[in-house]
């Protein structure tokens, strides 16, 4: 499992140079590709950080799978 982003809800607050999302994530998975919010499933450890940070609940992992 892995963050979840939904691209309609994303506002790409911080614009694509610092959202909040990528500067609150531990462990560098995610990232701007094409104007977009992409999360590296490998390297997130579904910690929510980013979802907790996120204006516009973009951006969540499945409560059940939050481990912290
Ligand atoms: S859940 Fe944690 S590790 Fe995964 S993308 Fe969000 S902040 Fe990064
Ligand atoms: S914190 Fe939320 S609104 Fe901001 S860039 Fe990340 S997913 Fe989009």
């Amino acid at each position: 499992m892995a963050a979840q982003v939904d691209l309609d809800k994303c506002k790409m607050c911080g614009g694509v140079t610092q959202p909040r999302c990528i500067e609150a994530c531990p462990d560098d998975a995610i990232r701007v590709q094409d104007d977009r919010i992409v999360v590296t499933e490998f390297l997130c450890e579904d910690c929510n950080e980013c979802g907790s940070v996120c204006p516009d609940s973009a951006i969540t992992v499945p409560l059940e799978k939050v481990t912290f």
